[in-house]
């Protein structure tokens, strides 16, 4: 991000999220004109795409749903290899669309925004930075998503185990993205929920051939209809 637009009182828009919102939010802005500074935790472009890279992940739309309409470049010049992609297609079509738009330049990456204030009197948001900034604008877009922080099962007695606890929304970046290891799952236990579960039980079954306990704690239409309904899924799973 440029310094210049980070600072001085007279922003038009921060923008807080590198995913498929904020992403499309500073490019409108920036289309409009408007003084931009925009901010995200992660370390890159992406959103959940940058925190979920746990082994199957993968979009439960059609891929084209998932694309950028507003570009006509970024359209014509884009081809997904699958009608359902995985996660690091997904993220190297964010590094795409960034890298073609030139979005990179307005972000201050591995940077959480931690409070946003309005001044009524002056018209103005303030935002305060975990490194200490504060940046002010007139306008703050919060493209923070519903997903992007994962929430931590209430288990009593989880703090008990020893293993390494895996999070489908923090999955650790060194662990390969195409399977599951056997560390991943001997002595260790991996949480997650609702839409990564079908996609965890279904590739723990394929990599490591073994038998899967997936504890649900509201039994929702969607998970059930996953193993249900979806060829794909269930195929994957039984195999
Ligand atoms: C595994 C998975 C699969 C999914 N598949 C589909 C699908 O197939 N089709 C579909 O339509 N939807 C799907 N979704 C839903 C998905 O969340 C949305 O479609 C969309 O990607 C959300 O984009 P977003 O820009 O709104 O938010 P996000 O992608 O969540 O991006 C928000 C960003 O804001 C950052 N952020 C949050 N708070 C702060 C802060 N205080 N300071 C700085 N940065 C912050 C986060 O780090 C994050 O990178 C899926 C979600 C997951 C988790």
């Amino acid at each position: 991000m440029n310094s210049s637009d980070a600072k001085g009182p007279h922003l038009d828009v921060i923008v807080v999220g590198a995913g498929f919102g904020g992403l499309y939010a500073v490019y409108k802005f920036r289309e409009m004109g408007l003084k931009i500074a925009a901010f995200e935790a992660g370390g890159d472009v992406g959103g959940v795409w940058y925190w979920n890279r746990y082994p199957g992940a993968r979009v439960d739309l059609p891929s084209i749903d998932y694309s950028y309409s507003f570009s006509p470049e970024v359209e014509q010049e884009w081809t997904w290899s699958e009608e359902f992609a995985s996660q690091p297609e997904l993220l190297a079509y964010f590094n795409f669309v960034a890298d073609r738009l030139d979005l990179r330049r307005h972000y201050q990456f591995k940077t959480r925004i931690v409070r946003a204030v309005w001044d009524e009197a002056r018209k103005l948001w303030t935002v305060t930075t975990d490194r200490g900034e504060t940046v002010a604008a007139t306008y703050c877009v919060m493209a923070t998503g519903p997903l992007s922080v994962p929430r931590d099962p209430e288990i009593p007695g989880v703090e008990l185990y020893t293993g390494e606890l895996l999070r489908a929304g923090r999955w650790p970046h060194h662990r390969p993205r195409d399977r599951f290891q056997r560390a991943d799952l001997s002595d260790e236990a991996a949480d997650c929920a609702d839409r990564d579960a079908y996609d965890f039980v279904a590739r723990v079954r394929r990599d490591r051939g073994r038998r899967v306990a997936a504890h649900e704690r509201t039994a929702r239409l969607r998970w059930l209809n996953a193993f249900a309904c979806s060829g794909q899924y269930a195929a994957a799973a039984r195999a």
